[in-house]
C-alpha cells in the first residue's frame, strides 16, 4: 500500500538531530519563550527575507492575531470586510470571522485554484480593509495583481502561507509579498514539526510588537497588560525541532518539484486534468492535485490498486454548517473544484518503481458506467 503521507518516514531521517534538539531543551531547564524560539524566529525571518518573525501556537492563531493586531492598532473595526477565495481552507476564513470581521468570498481561477484577481475589484466596498490571498496547494496567488489592487484601494494584504513555505516570486519569498503573513508548521505542512506551531512574518514593526504582546496575555512587560490578549506562545521544544527541519526545507521542496515534474510529464489521460504551474519557483507542491469528473470512482480505482489518495477539500466553506448564512449562495467554480479534486501521494514516493506504478495506473484509468 502506498500511503498518502507517512509522517514517520518524513521525520525519521532527522531522528538523531531531533533527539539532540530535545536533549538541549530538556537540559536548558527553560521551556517557554527562551533561546530556541528566539533562534528559530531569527532563522525563519532570514529565510523569508523579512524583518520580523513572531512564533505562535499554530497557523490559525497566526492569521487570527494579525487581524486582531490591526484592530488594536485602529486600522480595522467590527464589521469590516476581508476578501478571500471561496475555496480557501476553512482556517483562513475562521481567522477573519474570529475577529468579528466579515469574510467576503471571491471565486478562484479554475486553472490555478487561487483567488481570481479579475473578480476582486467588483467586491470592494467602503468596508473592505484587506485581501487574504491563500497560496493554496503550495502555489502563489497572483501577488503582482493583488498588490496593485490593494495599493489602489488602500487595503492590507495578509498572506496565508500555511501551504507555501519557500515559494518565490522573482526570487522574493512568500511571507514577504504582502503586509503580513501567517504560517503553519502543523506536522503535514512542507515545514512541519512534531506538534502544533505557527508564525507571523512582517516588515511592519508596530504590527510585530502588537502581536508579540497579544500572544502573551496582551503584555509587553510581565504583569502589565495592555490588551485583553491570549496565550498563543510557540513552545521551545517545537522551535528547536523547527530549526532542525528548516535546514532541509529547500532540499525537500526540490524532491517535491522533481516528483511533480515527473507527474506533469508522464500522466497522460484525457479524463484527468493536471495542475497548472505559473512558474517553477512559485510552486512548492504542498499537494499535487489533479481533477477528474468522476473523482470518487478514480479514488476507488487507485485504492483498489494499493494507492491512497486524499480530497483537499470535500466541502467548500459556504456549504459548511458553521457558515449556515452562506449555505444557499452558489459559488459554481468552487463547487466544481471541491467535486473534482484529488491529491496524489507526493513526498511518499522516493523510489522510482512506486512512481512508475502510480503513473501507469493513472494512464490506464477509464471511467466505466
Ligand atoms: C493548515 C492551514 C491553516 C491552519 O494551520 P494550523 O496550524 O492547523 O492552525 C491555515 N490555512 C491554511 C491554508 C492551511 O493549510
Amino acid at each position: 500500500m502506498v500511503q498518502f503521507l507517512d509522517l514517520l518516514k518524513v521525520n525519521q531521517p532527522h531522528a538523531d538531530e531531533l533527539r539532540k534538539a530535545f536533549e538541549r531543551v530538556l537540559n536548558s531547564g527553560w521551556y517557554i519563550l527562551g533561546n530556541e524560539v528566539k533562534n528559530f524566529e531569527n532563522e525563519f525571518a532570514h529565510y523569508c527575507g523579512v524583518q520580523h518573525c513572531i512564533g505562535v501556537a499554530n497557523g490559525l492563531d497566526a492569521l487570527t492575531l494579525i487581524f486582531r493586531a490591526y484592530k488594536e492598532l485602529g486600522l480595522m473595526t467590527d464589521g469590516d470586510e476581508v476578501l478571500v477565495a471561496s475555496n480557501a481552507y476553512i482556517a483562513s476564513i475562521l481567522a477573519i470571522s474570529a475577529n468579528n470581521l466579515v469574510p467576503v468570498l471571491i471565486e478562484p481561477n479554475i486553472d490555478t485554484y487561487n483567488i481570481d484577481p479579475l473578480l476582486i475589484e467588483e467586491k470592494i466596498t467602503l468596508k473592505t480593509k484587506a485581501i487574504l490571498p491563500v497560496h493554496l496547494y503550495g502555489q502563489l496567488c497572483d501577488m503582482a495583481a493583488i498588490n496593485t489592487i490593494a495599493q489602489k484601494h488602500g487595503l492590507k494584504v495578509v498572506e496565508d502561507c500555511a501551504q507555501s513555505h519557500g515559494a518565490q516570486l522573482n526570487s522574493k519569498k512568500c511571507g514577504n509579498l504582502g503586509d503580513a503573513a501567517g504560517f503553519s508548521f502543523y506536522p503535514t505542512k512542507n515545514l512541519g514539526t512534531l506538534g502544533d506551531a505557527g508564525a507571523v512574518t512582517t516588515n511592519d514593526s508596530k504590527l510585530a510588537e502588537t502581536i508579540r504582546a497579544l500572544l502573551n496575555y496582551g503584555s509587553h512587560v510581565k504583569y502589565q497588560n495592555v490588551y485583553k490578549g491570549v496565550n498563543s506562545r510557540l513552545d521551545e521544544l517545537q522551535a528547536a525541532f523547527l530549526s532542525v527541519k528548516l535546514k532541509y526545507l529547500d532540499e525537500e521542496t526540490g524532491i517535491r518539484r522533481k516528483i511533480a515534474t515527473y507527474y506533469l510529464n508522464e500522466i497522460k489521460n484525457p479524463e484527468i486534468i493536471l495542475p497548472e504551474v505559473t512558474s517553477e519557483e512559485s510552486h512548492v507542491w504542498h499537494l499535487f492535485v489533479i481533477r477528474c469528473k468522476n473523482r470518487d470512482n478514480l479514488q476507488a480505482f487507485l485504492q483498489k490498486h494499493g494507492i491512497q489518495t486524499v480530497v483537499h477539500y470535500p466541502i467548500p466553506p459556504h456549504k459548511q454548517l458553521a457558515y449556515r448564512e452562506w449555505n444557499k449562495v452558489c459559488y459554481p467554480v468552487s463547487e466544481k473544484i471541491h467535486n473534482e479534486v484529488l491529491s496524489l501521494p507526493l513526498i511518499e514516493l522516493f523510489d522510482h518503481l512506486t512512481v512508475q506504478n502510480l503513473i501507469s495506473r493513472l494512464k490506464a484509468y477509464k471511467y466505466k458506467q
